[in-house]
């Protein structure tokens, strides 16, 4: 198939980036998101994070202009029915997945691949939603999206070759490296990333350091390019709990039970950069 319109579902900081990285390679995108103040955030993001290439010489404003004119914004799912593979990029949870997934499959025609970004929910599940199971597929982008390399591609168990090999292209035209991970909660990145995230929470919890001695642990002593709770302050620490807890739930085992301190945090609405604060302190200025 031949894709041209692509569409993005969830303007946050993965939505606008999978959008930024569809119009760079020539797509025309729809970004779409429940209020019209998400849109236009992501679309000033997705336009500040471009002015940054022309500043560092790596596009002119000519190619910036044409990439944000190929960008359409929506905030009415029914705009879906002109796209020929969407990503979902929603918040993560199971719920509210599946109801999107219910109303795309309405919505799209019976050619439109129908790709998630979750980082943790099994790709079965949210299948099971629609009538075109062999047309889902799990495509999972790293953050931030522009900068980072690989794309996760996880198959559910109806999912065809077609829709794998059409996924799999798609990820190299935007630029990205792809890996492929059969599917189990959290699939590959974070069966291995989050419970390491969540090690470092409890390592907190129980005083065993202060947060700037874990992270400084882990990048000077592990060569990690960021420490693990700087990281989980990027990731959102919302979708790091959510992250911990389909593992928990999907294995049934012990091992993957949420640290109380990242649910306490979440409860206070420190979520990490988004809202100003998570392990660390974010300045708005
Ligand atoms: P975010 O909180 O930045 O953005 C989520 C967006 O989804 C919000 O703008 C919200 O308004 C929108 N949304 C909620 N309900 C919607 C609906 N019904 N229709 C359209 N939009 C809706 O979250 P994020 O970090 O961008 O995460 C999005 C997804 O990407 C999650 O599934 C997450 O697990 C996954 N993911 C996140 C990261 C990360 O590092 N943050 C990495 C890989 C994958």
């Amino acid at each position: 198939m031949n894709v041209k319109v692509f569409g993005v579902v969830g303007a946050g900081q993965m939505g606008n980036g999978i959008a930024q990285v569809a119009a760079a390679s020539g797509l025309d995108v729809i970004m779409n998101d429940i209020k019209d103040v998400f849109v236009e955030n992501g679309m000033r993001t997705i336009a500040a994070s471009l002015e940054r290439s022309v500043a560092k010489g790596r596009m002119t404003a000519e190619e910036k202009g044409e990439i944000l004119g190929r960008i359409k914004t929506s905030t009415d799912l029914n705009d879906m029915a002109r796209a020929d593979y969407v990503v979902e990029a929603a918040t993560e949870r199971e719920d509210l997945k599946f109801a999107i997934f219910r109303d795309l499959d309405q919505r799209c025609p019976a050619h439109t691949i129908l790709a998630t970004n979750t980082s943790s929910i099994p790709i079965g599940r949210i299948a099971a939603q629609t009538g075109r199971p062999a047309n889902v597929i799990g495509m999972h982008f790293m953050n931030p999206v522009p900068v980072m390399k690989l794309v996760e591609i996880i198959r559910g168990l109806a999912t065809s070759d077609d829709t794998f090999d059409l996924t799999w292209s798609l990820t190299e035209r935007f630029g990205k490296t792809p890996a492929e991970a059969n599917d189990f909660p959290g699939f590959i990145a974070n069966r291995i990333l989050m419970p390491m995230i969540n090690e470092a929470v409890f390592c907190l919890y129980h005083g065993v350091g202060e947060a700037e001695a874990i992270d400084t642990v882990m990048k000077l002593g592990m060569n990690h390019p960021m420490g693990p709770l700087a990281l989980a302050d990027l990731i959102g620490l919302d979708t790091c709990l959510a992250i911990m807890q389909t593992l928990y739930d999907g294995f049934n085992d012990s091992k993957y039970r949420p640290c109380p301190l990242l649910r306490k945090y979440v409860e206070a609405g420190w979520l990490g950069r988004k809202s100003g604060r998570g392990f660390y302190r974010y300045d708005q200025k």
